[in-house]
């Protein structure tokens, strides 16, 4: 991604550590975890009476476990079997100036022999829209240019984000060894309001007859949320690294 010239790297790269947030404080929201669909919106369904919004919440409050016992605080979009808009979403992570937004969902197939892991952040096109909205909306110059950088320095560490996660969930297990789909992006709604780093995972295919077994099994999603969960605390904890740079500006 490449939005600016080499000259005004050092600059940025002191501005970007910035946007890396504020040393962890006692309390605070860090991760939002978002449970894909809910309520009347059942998501993608499985083999039998499987449906994607009970096995997205089901691993979403497993990494929330497993976060909040590694110090973190963790808030979902939701945490019952409940409709919630698309776009109400993100503002969560907004509100609780996050570290980082968690979308989590599960895939299906017309022909159910699709299979594998893949994890998105949102498209080129929707960011650029997105900070120039921004830029359009600052008192003034230097405002638009601040607006900008924040678009970028979000879309870098989403980036990072999304490199985490898709490589923790595709190594090698027992339980759960999904194909590596990869890194993708698109113009998700969930993803497009998001002012933290923001991703979607696509944990795997509900409806395939092997992997699909796995992701409704309780030995699956607690193997998902594992790897989810580790990802997540590795990009916490380099956003820890980078926190000290701010303060000595
Ligand atoms: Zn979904």
């Amino acid at each position: 991604m490449t939005y600016l010239t080499r000259g005004s790297a050092l600059a940025i790269a002191f501005f970007l550590c910035g946007l890396c947030g504020p040393a962890r404080a006692a309390g605070r929201i860090e991760v939002v975890l978002d449970p894909g669909h809910g309520g009347s919106n059942t998501g993608s369904p499985g083999r039998g009476e499987v449906l994607e919004k009970r096995v997205t919440l089901a691993i979403a409050k497993a990494v929330r476990r497993r976060l909040e016992a590694a110090g973190i605080g963790v808030q979902l979009t939701r945490t019952r079997d409940v409709y919630v808009p698309i776009r109400a979403r993100a503002r969560v992570a907004n509100a609780a100036a996050a570290r980082c937004f968690v979308s989590i969902h599960s895939n299906a197939s017309l022909d159910h022999a699709r299979q594998g892991a893949e994890t998105y952040l949102l498209a080129r096109e929707a960011i650029d829209i997105r900070a120039r909205r921004a830029a359009r909306a600052g008192a003034d110059d230097a405002d638009g240019v601040i607006a900008d950088l924040q678009a970028l320095g979000t879309a870098r560490a989403s980036l990072r984000l999304a490199e985490l996660v898709q490589h923790h969930l595709v190594a090698a297990g027992a339980t759960y060894a999904p194909v590596d789909r990869g890194v993708r992006q698109a113009a998700h709604d969930v993803l497009a309001d998001a002012e933290v780093p923001a991703v979607l995972v696509e944990v795997g295919f509900l409806d395939h007859p092997v992997e699909g077994r796995v992701l409704a099994s309780a030995e699956g999603q607690d193997e998902i949320a594992a790897r989810l969960s580790a990802a997540i605390l590795a990009f916490v904890r380099a956003s820890d690294v980078d926190a000290p740079l701010l303060t000595s500006r």
